[in-house]
């Protein structure tokens, strides 16, 4: 099949059940007119958040412009590699990066979940990333506190025998994990869902009213709504809040693409990064990614796909003969620092910030729903997430 033949659609949609189609099709009729919390966007982190604060008994009504993971989620990898990001972020990322990971492991063995959860390791071969040598990288990340353990020649065929000969260093991470990302956001609107959460797709804000530095009402395409909190899930656009947006928040749209095969019989143990990201999934499609580019285009680049399968058959040989069929790109929440804002918002104290996740918002959704959750809930964040705070970029 030629590069232009791929059809364009993300590997996601094809994992699901008839019973899981419907739940996205699902929208809940009514808007609740006064709830407690009013989310605005329903990608994986508004459906984490919607999750913790039903959990914790708040009347939650969420509100998405198009279907659920229809953005940034839906398009995502689906990684949960805390360790492997790590030690290239702020002291800031380590916390919640560790709590999204712990949280992950323990929604997956929940009632109500069903996310295709897999802890497979993660084998990083791209030597430029672990200059001068995997032995001294290792024990700078074992430092600050990282799990991961460096590796020779022999212990990478053992641990990934698909893998090319040639590499002679690398880092093993055991621990990282890897989710099905839209039927994750499916198993929280399910599970917030049961708890009293109403969940209203196709609905898009279009503006908001504030009187003495709180917003009293938002206005959607199905009806107004007058909540006590508001929380923007909204990824890297604020532009329906309006003269109440808060001013100089740096978020932009940054696009990547990826591409998978149909699925193959069990083939890679690992997640392995080389020069591209290889991994397959538990429903056996075997996805390459992540291209990054300064825009928000939902076009594919053909260019973009033919260097990730040259790339992909270097690292693993026996993909030589296997076609991709999918393609598809999806546009990454960023900040200059690449963490997310977690804050309350200084332009109207009922409003909350949950967004610019960029490459980690399916890793960082748990941790950062919860601790907003407990925030509006219960007056204060079990962990300290000043680092994540708006302000950080005000100067
Ligand atoms: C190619 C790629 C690979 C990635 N791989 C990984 C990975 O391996 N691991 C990882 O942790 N992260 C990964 N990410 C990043 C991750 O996907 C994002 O950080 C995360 O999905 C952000 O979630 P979100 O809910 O904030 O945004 P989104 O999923 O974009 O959700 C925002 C929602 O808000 C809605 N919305 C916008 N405006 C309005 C409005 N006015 N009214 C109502 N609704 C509105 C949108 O329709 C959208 O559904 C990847 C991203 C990409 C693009």
């Amino acid at each position: 099949m030629l590069n232009s033949q791929l059809v364009n659609e993300p590997v996601w949609l094809t994992t699901l059940s008839a019973a899981e189609w419907a739940e996205l099709a699902t929208s809940d009729a009514d808007l609740l007119a006064n709830p407690d919390v009013l989310i605005v966007g329903g990608g994986i982190v508004g459906l984490a958040t919607a999750y913790y604060l039903t959990d914790l008994g708040a009347t939650v009504q969420v509100v998405e412009a198009r279907s659920l993971a229809s953005g940034a989620t839906g398009a995502s990898a689906g990684g949960i590699w805390p360790n492997e990001e790590g030690p290239s972020h702020p002291a800031a990322y380590q916390p919640i990066g560790f709590l999204g990971r712990d949280q992950w492991g323990r929604l997956a063995v929940r009632p109500g979940f069903d996310f295709d959860w897999r802890v497979n390791g993660f084998l990083n071969l791209n030597a430029e990333r672990f200059a001068p040598s995997a032995e001294a990288y290792s024990a700078q990340a074992h430092e600050l506190g990282f799990s991961l353990k460096p590796v020779d020649a022999d212990q990478i065929s053992r641990l990934e025998p698909q893998v090319a000969n040639g590499f002679r260093e690398g880092l093993h991470f055991p621990s990282e994990a890897h989710l099905n990302p839209v039927k994750a956001s499916l198993s929280l609107a399910r599970v917030a869902r049961r708890g009293g959460c109403r969940i209203r797709t196709d609905t898009r804000v279009v503006g908001v009213e504030s009187s003495a530095n709180r917003i009293v009402a938002v206005t959607t395409t199905a009806g107004r709504i007058e909540p006590r909190h508001v929380v923007a899930t909204t990824g890297w656009t604020l532009d329906w809040l309006g003269s109440a947006a808060p001013p100089k928040l740096p978020l932009r749209p940054v696009s990547g693409q990826m591409i998978a095969t149909e699925p193959q019989s069990p083939l890679l143990k690992c997640s392995i990064g080389g020069r591209v990201l290889v991994l397959q999934l538990k429903t056996g499609q075997i996805v390459v990614g992540a291209s990054q580019r300064e825009n928000s285009s939902l076009e594919s680049d053909s260019a973009v796909t033919a260097e990730f399968i040259a790339a992909t058959r270097e690292i693993v040989p026996a993909l030589r003969d296997i076609p991709f069929r999918r393609v598809w790109c999806g546009v990454r929440p960023a900040t200059p620092d690449g963490l997310p804002i977690l804050d309350r918002c200084e332009t109207a104290e009922n409003l909350w910030l949950n967004c610019g996740h960029f490459r980690n918002g399916i890793l960082l959704a748990p941790a950062c729903g919860k601790l907003l959750a407990e925030w509006i809930v219960k007056g204060e964040p079990s962990q300290d997430v000043s680092g994540l705070n708006g302000m950080r970029f005000q100067n």
